[in-house]
């Protein structure tokens, strides 16, 4: 208790009392949310919240010295368990930094850290331009931890994931120095290490601000659906329009049971494409997509059917799933080559379905390369602990398949606390690369 006044006082004297508040704070990893549900309460901590990059760097400077941690928060909806302070802990609330300037004739813009996703975007869009990032959790999401997570949007076969928005960065070392944002359209200056801190999860201080590229809104968006006979036809569908060149603004491919639930009637899979550009580029891309991906052309209906519910899984939508007691719910969003996809596929729905009632899978986020599997999957069991051994065992089984098919354990979520037991089998000699710069860094 002693303690925690004494860190209250000097939070206080360094920040003013408003800006200094005591509440549990937790993100919306499902297990957390379901400890919680069966009694389980997350500590007491303090939460400040600075209003300048200055503040920032003089709160870390002081908790450096004493000996604190200072765990960053953004929009708290990362679903992974990355945001879960322990007791003694200060977290950092970045929600006041919130500016945002527009470079319009260079395509980008500077934003602060704390500023919320959506925002962000309707800012730009007022002014004819997209960041082209708009991952399902953008209403909540802030640009500090979309790049702390190495987040991915719905339009990334177009745009690219947060790490190819990202021109500059500025960011305050866990000791309070400040290193500034510098941007270029490329630099060759020495190695690119303002990447670090996408991914870090907050582990080597925190980001501040960020000078990243925008896009010209395209002139024209033509969407379509198709029905795909099987997963492996619809993947090989997805591969060649990639492999053509083509960068599709949308790209998704629902296995059946999911298709079923975007409306699909019959049989077969759910492929969803949407193209863009000027209106000339977009109409003859689009007839090349319908050529590749050599399915049942089903129109613009389920495109639009696409659009209407592209956000429907909200944080709100979450935390209802998993109200009632004994619930579990949640994703897993995995990636690998095209030739490993359709066993991975098979062995991830398969370990899933040994734990879960209900699994669901939809491919997207395309590459030359490969793509990513994004698994949701549910059930209900007798009794709370049950509840979370079944969701362990989903977790486990799921992991261990991806692993074993070359895959990467996360495509776009990140780490958090879920991912930890299989990170050294993912990361394998990097991890101590990892912990070193860390240490480093700490
Ligand atoms: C309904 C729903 C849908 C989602 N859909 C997607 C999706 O489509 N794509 C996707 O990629 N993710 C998705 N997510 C996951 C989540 O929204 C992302 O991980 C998001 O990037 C987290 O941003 P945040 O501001 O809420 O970060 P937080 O949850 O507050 O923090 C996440 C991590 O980043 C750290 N952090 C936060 N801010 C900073 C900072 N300024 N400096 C350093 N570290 C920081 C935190 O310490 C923590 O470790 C979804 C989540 C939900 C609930």
């Amino acid at each position: 208790m002693a303690f925690n006044s004494g860190v209250r006082s000097s939070l206080e004297s360094l920040l003013g009392a408003a800006a200094v508040s005591e509440r549990p704070v937790a993100d919306l990893w499902p297990l957390g949310i379901m400890r919680r549900r069966a009694g389980h309460e997350p500590p007491l901590v303090q939460v400040v919240r600075p209003d300048s990059a200055q503040l920032v760097c003089r709160l870390l400077e002081w908790a450096h010295g004493a000996g604190v941690q200072v765990i960053p928060m953004g929009g708290a909806s990362g679903v992974c368990g990355a945001l879960a302070p322990t007791a003694g802990q200060v977290v950092l609330d970045l929600g006041a930094l919130d500016h945002f300037e527009i470079d319009e004739p260079n395509l980008a813009c500077r934003a602060g850290a704390g500023l919320n996703g959506l925002r962000l975007e309707q800012a730009l869009q007022e002014r004819g331009l997209t960041l082209g990032h708009y991952p399902s959790s953008l209403p909540v999401a802030t640009v500090g931890g979309l790049l702390a997570t190495r987040s991915s949007g719905q339009e990334s076969s177009r745009y690219g994931n947060v790490e190819d928005m990202v021109m500059g960065l500025e960011v305050a070392l866990p000791d309070g120095s400040l290193l500034a944002a510098r941007a270029a359209p490329r630099s060759a200056a020495g190695p690119a290490l303002h990447q670090l801190w996408l991914g870090a999860e907050g582990r080597i201080g925190v980001i501040l601000e960020a000078v990243l590229r925008v896009h010209r809104k395209p002139e024209t968006v033509i969407g379509r659906g198709f029905r795909l006979a099987s997963v492996e036809s619809g993947l090989d569908g997805l591969r060649a329009v990639v492999q053509a060149g083509i960068r599709p603004l949308v790209m998704r491919l629902y296995d059946p049971t999911d298709s079923a639930f975007q409306g699909l009637e019959g049989e077969g899979c759910l492929g969803l494409i949407a193209v863009a550009g000027p209106g000339p580029v977009a109409e003859a891309e689009a007839a090349l997509v319908e050529k590749l991906v050599a399915g049942e052309p089903l129109g613009e209906a389920p495109w639009e059917r696409w659009q209407r519910h592209r956000f429907d899984l909200s944080a709100e939508r979450l935390k209802d799933l998993l109200e009632p007691a004994g619930s579990y719910v949640d994703t897993i969003e995995v990636a690998t080559s095209w030739t490993q996809m359709p066993a991975l596929y098979e062995d991830v729905r398969s370990a899933l379905a040994h734990a879960a009632d209900l699994v669901l899978c939809h491919f997207s986020h395309a590459y030359g390369q490969g793509c990513c599997a994004y698994f949701t999957f549910g059930g209900s069991a007798p009794s709370e602990d049950a509840a979370q051994a079944a969701y362990q065992q989903a977790w486990a089984g799921a992991m261990t398949a991806t692993l074993r098919h070359g895959g990467t354990i996360s495509h776009h979520h990140g780490v958090g606390q879920v991912r930890q037991p299989w990170l050294a089998q993912e990361m394998d000699g990097w991890l101590q690369a990892w912990d070193r710069i860390q240490a480093a860094l700490a």
